[in-house]
């Protein structure tokens, strides 16, 4: 506990998943949480799990999808405590599971402008402060999608290696500022997004296949993904920038 103490760290998509279990991890090392995500109610239980976890923290409705939006999350989180040290870009979306011929520009831009354009907007407007400040660190949830085919969801997975590269620039962008940019990228884990691909392997009585893909048999937690993102956003992480770190059971290595 107190890796992230005196710190201050934005995570998007904190009403769910991996994001509200990087928030708790994050409360209890210490971080002031500034938390974003569309589903209000879902919003406010994250910081009320931030609370009783010892930490403080605010939060804000925002869509990552719109700039303005992003910028007044930012501004927030520097009219609240001062300083931006951490920003977790993890706000993500799934698009449409369809062939070639059901291809739907506007899908493939619906998806595009949160998982991609909302780390750019986040980075755009939270770089300044922290090159004034020469500290910073962000860690962007990407997906091993991003880095073997996802059949399929072809939208999701060009935009999470699409999120992959913009990790790698802008790292070489802000490295020279002592501002550290990296991504996970999880395997399957249980989470909202997945709840579909859950139930219905469980309602076929088919919940281990769900493991089955990966080296270690199982799916994963968002915990695991969130231990992940603690370790890439703190200090311990001090010489590690513009890199995509699997957290998928050895999904990749296969
Ligand atoms: P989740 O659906 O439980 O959480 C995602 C959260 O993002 C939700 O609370 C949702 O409301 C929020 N969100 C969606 N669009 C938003 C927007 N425009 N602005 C602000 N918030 C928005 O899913 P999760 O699995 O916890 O997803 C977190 C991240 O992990 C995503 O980027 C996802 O692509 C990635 N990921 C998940 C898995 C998995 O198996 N669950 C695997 C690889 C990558």
């Amino acid at each position: 506990t107190g890796r992230l103490k005196a710190k201050t760290a934005i995570i998007t998509g904190a009403a769910s998943g991996i994001g509200r279990a990087a928030a708790i991890l994050f409360a209890r090392e210490g971080a002031n949480l500034v938390l974003a995500d569309m589903q209000a109610p879902a919003l406010a239980e994250t910081l009320a799990m931030v609370k009783d976890n010892g930490a403080q923290g605010v939060t804000r409705i925002t869509n990552v999808a719109d700039e303005q939006e992003v910028k007044a999350l930012i501004a927030l989180a520097l009219e609240s405590y001062g300083q931006i040290d951490i920003v977790c870009n993890n706000a993500g979306i799934t698009g449409q599971y369809v062939g070639p011929e059901e291809w739907e520009g506007e899908d493939w831009l619906r998806v595009y402008s949160v998982n991609v354009l909302g780390a750019v907007y986040t980075i755009k407007h939270a770089a300044p402060h922290m090159k004034e400040r020469r500290s910073g660190a962000i860690v962007n949830t990407a997906s091993v999608a991003g880095i073997r085919s996802g059949a399929g969801g072809n939208a999701y997975s060009a935009s999470k290696a699409a999120l992959i590269n913009f990790t790698m620039t802008a790292a070489c962008d802000l490295g020279g500022y002592n501002v550290r940019v990296n991504a996970v990228c999880p395997g399957l884990i249980e989470t909202g997004m997945t709840k579909p691909v859950f139930d219905y392997a469980r309602s076929k009585g088919k919940e281990e296949k769900l493991g089955s893909r990966c080296e270690l048999r199982r799916y994963g937690r968002p915990e695991e993904v969130a231990a992940a993102i603690l370790f890439l956003a703190g200090d311990e992480a001090s010489y590690i920038t513009g890199q995509a770190l699997p957290v998928d059971g050895g999904n990749t290595a296969s």
